[in-house]
């Protein structure tokens, strides 16, 4: 199919003058709107403007363009339809086979941090997405450009076809349409609910317009027989493993990003210096402490076996002596939110580790999602951080200071182990991780083996539970192994007791009334 007539109208004028310049090498004749037709004629490119064409001048201030006949149906006559295209014919209607259009900028105007809602609206395109439409419907006659990376395609082909696009390129940039109309509606979709201000607190959404974007393919899935890619989340810009910037090392497989999320998500949590270190998406150490070495030396002391091949992330700058340090083991992923010139420099000694940043910042998703055959489960993400003003203290011995920070810092530690998570901790280190047991008294084991493995004794620590203890064993188990605080949400119908099992056991007891359970 040769291509006589193009349509070109596009908000983002990036390329389009040497475009149009090309196409009209070629003897493809232009016709364009308002905007566009003025640029490409200052560029001293001959176009048909779309109001002359039409004999319509443009009206509501730009709301109405090319919504005209002469335009759709130039768009959408089939050529094997021969009453198409007498009908074209007899209105005096040009084929239209080639249409360039790229929309109004409605992402790009609500993420300004001013934007109104009358800016958002005004940038609804109305036109465009009905130009892309109809063209891509029309594939077997239409080649429809959305995207200015695939101009360069878009001459190639026009250069070695003889001025005509091939049907199966057609039918892929038809693809490519649809899949960018749809990310734009759903973009204004969930812009227009979200601003309901209650409605992460009532029902959710008929229907849910997912906009993520593809940032890469990944060479395989959890396992190298599954398929795999990365999506980035169109919403949150920033703060997320959607704007990691890799400095080297290896390709990020699937497992990595999986367990780096999670490292990544539970160090930001922390206010001072902290350290995480992941492995099969738990937690094997974490730590604060005045500095990120002592808060990596901390969290790596917690369990140097599992920590072998970790995810290590931090909530500050790498500095030169952290990196000496951590180079000392087998990582796999390194996340900060800076890493300076002297460490980069270090870290290149093992070019393998991949190295990435992330600005530090708390933007989060509005949705968590889980998908299980056949539906998608939705819920809002588990936002709560307790302080200690949100604590009942329940036993007759009340927590010190310093245990009181421990609670606290076990509790936000404990957020992050899959359930049942039983953590001791002191002095701001976790020295104990029970995780993924199903039962919390297997958790509360584990975790005190653990300890004793990486050569701790359990004397005065504090221990978290995610979830209450539905009998007095699992408390025992833990006061056994030495823990003189707790800090777990509480509201089992056995509360009283296993308070009484604290007091008789003379500890020191918590509840946050929270519950944070991890699958
Ligand atoms: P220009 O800068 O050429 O005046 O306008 C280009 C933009 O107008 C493109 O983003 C295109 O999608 C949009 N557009 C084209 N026709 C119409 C229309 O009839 N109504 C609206 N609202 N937008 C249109």
């Amino acid at each position: 199919m040769i291509i006589k007539q193009a349509l070109i109208s596009v908000s983002d004028k990036t390329g389009i003058i040497d475009l149009a310049r090309k196409l009209t090498h070629y003897g493809i004749k232009i016709i364009s709107t308002g905007g566009t037709a003025k640029l490409l004629n200052e560029a001293g490119i001959s176009v048909i403007e779309v109001s002359n064409y039409t004999g319509f001048p443009e009206m509501l201030d730009g709301r109405i363009k090319t919504l005209h006949p002469k335009i759709h149906a130039g768009i959408l006559a089939r050529d094997d339809f021969p009453d198409h295209q007498q009908a074209l014919d007899q209105a005096s209607i040009l084929n239209i086979e080639l249409v360039i259009v790229n929309l109004y900028p409605f992402r790009q105007t609500i993420a300004k941090q001013n934007s109104t809602l009358s800016d958002a609206i005004e940038n609804i395109d109305i036109g465009g997405p009905t130009m892309i439409r109809a063209a891509a419907k029309n594939y077997q006659k239409v080649a429809v450009i959305t995207d200015p990376l695939d101009y360069s395609l878009l001459c190639d082909e026009l250069e070695a076809s003889n001025k005509s696009i091939n049907s199966a390129t057609r039918f892929k940039l038809a693809q490519k349409a649809f899949a960018h109309t749809a990310s734009y509606d759903s973009a204004i979709s969930n812009y227009l609910t979200a601003l309901d201000e209650n409605f992460l607190h009532k029902d959710f959404p008929e229907s849910l317009h997912l906009n993520f974007n593809i940032a890469q393919n990944l060479r395989y899935g959890e396992n190298p027989h599954q398929k795999a890619a990365f999506y980035r989340d169109s919403i949150i810009t920033s703060g997320g493993l959607g704007s990691y910037q890799q400095l080297q090392g290896k390709e990020l497989s699937y497992n990595n990003i999986a367990d780096t999320d999670a490292a990544w998500e539970c160090v930001k949590t922390f206010d001072k210096p902290a350290c995480v270190i992941v492995k099969h998406a738990n937690p094997c150490g974490i730590a604060i402490s005045e500095s990120v070495l002592n808060a990596y030396q901390l969290a790596f002391a917690t369990d140097p076996v599992s920590a072998f091949g970790g995810i290590i992330a931090f909530n500050r700058i790498i500095d030169k002596d952290t990196a000496e340090a951590i180079l000392k083991q087998f990582v796999e992923v390194i996340i900060a939110p800076e890493i300076s010139p002297e460490a980069q420099q270090l870290l290149l000694q093992k070019n393998n580790i991949r190295v990435l940043m992330v600005p530090l910042q708390t933007e989060s998703s509005i949705y968590d999602l889980k998908k299980v055959n056949g539906g998608l489960l939705v819920q809002t993400p588990d936002f709560s951080n307790i302080t200690a003003a949100d604590l009942t203290i329940v036993t007759k011995v009340k927590p010190t200071a310093q245990q009181l920070d421990d609670l606290l810092f076990a509790w936000r530690a404990a957020k992050f182990v899959k359930s049942n998570a039983i953590v001791f901790c002191r002095n701001g280190q976790t020295i104990g991780i029970g995780a993924g047991q199903m039962s919390r008294i297997d958790s509360a084991r584990i975790a005190s083996i653990k300890a004793q493995q990486s050569g701790y004794t359990l004397t005065d620590s504090v221990v978290a539970s995610d979830a209450f203890f539905p009998f007095r064993d699992g408390l025992d188990v833990v006061v056994q192994a030495g823990a003189t605080a707790i800090i777990q949400p509480g509201g089992s119908i056995r509360d009283d007791e296993v308070i009484a099992a604290a007091d008789e056991q003379g500890i020191s007891m918590i509840f946050t009334g929270i519950r944070h359970f991890r699958h």
